[in-house]
């Protein structure tokens, strides 16, 4: 029989933690329906593993976590030692995870049981990335649906990897997928790029995203501005091109400038207003200068902070074993 586990990073979900293992278990005893029209295997026809990694909740998951698990031995637990974040903690599920297939789901019942069937169907038919493609976003501000369609646009047009727009980490992927996804350890993780550098048959499945039940999203503005720069600067070298040719135009003009300054006073015996232009000139080239190191900093960052070879977090146990 094979086994596909559900693997859920959940920080501070105590109150969406149990109804969602509860859908679980609809899903897993053949009681969800998929939507009419709809290809979808039997979920009764696999084993089932529900994976929590508990992300240094602050509130009471782990314990929420651990009745569960009393209740239901289908229900694993891995504790991370503090909150490292939901892409390093989806990292942690997938080095746990014991089944041939994994499913990504959040914990706060955004991403409906419903569309599993089909995409377990589509697993059964030999592709290895079944992923969830939003038909509609749920609640959501105006300003975050905009920003982030705004920010795929850029990312794609300046990497080579086709990132695909409007998925997020609602999938399927084969164990095969999941061992490629382990081999890639580094700590500044863009889950959503990394799936597409692993390439794979990829299939896209539609699903309304739900809006969260309980709690509040913890990606506010800055995480999702953190979030894009990471995106950004894991998988593009782009903006250091762009600011050696924006340095290399500005030079140009410059050399021109001084060309036609310096033909103006020998042909004409103009006066050059020196001040003005001098301070123009040297906050302009002042201000791009520092972009540029900006810039350069960023990816020096990321260096420094890959060099150290930290592993990418740390689990401080597993079910009731201590690691
Ligand atoms: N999450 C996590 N660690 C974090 C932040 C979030 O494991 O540091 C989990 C969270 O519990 C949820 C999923 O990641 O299961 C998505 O988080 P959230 O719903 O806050 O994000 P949104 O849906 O607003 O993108
Ligand atoms: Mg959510």
């Amino acid at each position: 029989m094979k086994k596909i586990t559900i693997l859920i990073p959940a920080y501070n979900e105590e109150l969406n933690l149990p109804r969602m293992i509860e859908a679980l278990d609809r899903l897993a005893t053949g009681r969800v329906r998929a939507a009419e029209g709809r290809e979808s295997a039997d979920m009764t026809d696999y084993e089932w593993e529900f994976l929590i990694v508990n992300d240094g909740s602050r509130d009471n998951t782990l314990k929420v976590a651990r009745e569960l698990r009393e209740n239901d031995p289908r229900v694993n637990i891995v504790n991370l030692s503090r909150n490292f974040g939901k892409e390093n903690a989806m990292l942690a599920g997938f080095d746990f995870a014991t089944g041939d297939a994994v499913i990504v789901m959040d914990a706060d019942l955004q991403h409906p049981v419903e569309t599993v069937p089909e995409m377990v169907y589509w697993w059964e038919q030999g592709y290895e990335d079944v992923y969830g493609l939003r038909r509609t976003r749920g609640k959501e501000s105006w300003m975050r649906k905009n920003l982030s369609l705004a920010f795929y646009n850029l990312l794609q047009g300046t990497t080579r990897i086709e990132i695909l727009q409007n998925v997020g980490d609602f999938r399927l992927l084969d164990r095969r997928a999941v061992d490629a996804l382990r081999a890639l350890r580094e700590t500044q993780r863009y889950t959503k790029g990394l799936y597409c550098w692993v390439g794979y048959n990829k299939k896209e499945v539609l699903f309304d995203q739900g809006d969260r039940e309980e709690g509040v999203s913890s990606f506010n503005f800055k995480s999702l501005l953190n979030l894009a720069i990471e995106g950004i600067t894991c998988f593009t070298t782009a903006p250091l091109r762009i600011s050696t040719v924006i340095g290399f135009l500005i030079s140009l003009i410059a050399l021109i400038y001084i060309i036609v300054i310096v033909v103006k006073t020998l042909v004409w015996g103009d006066p050059v207003a020196g001040f003005p232009t001098l301070l123009c000139v040297i906050l302009f080239l002042g201000g791009m200068q520092l972009v540029a190191i900006g810039i350069i900093g960023e990816y020096i960052g990321r260096i420094f902070s890959e060099t150290k070879g930290r592993p990418v977090y740390w689990a401080e146990s597993y079910n009731e074993k201590k690691l």
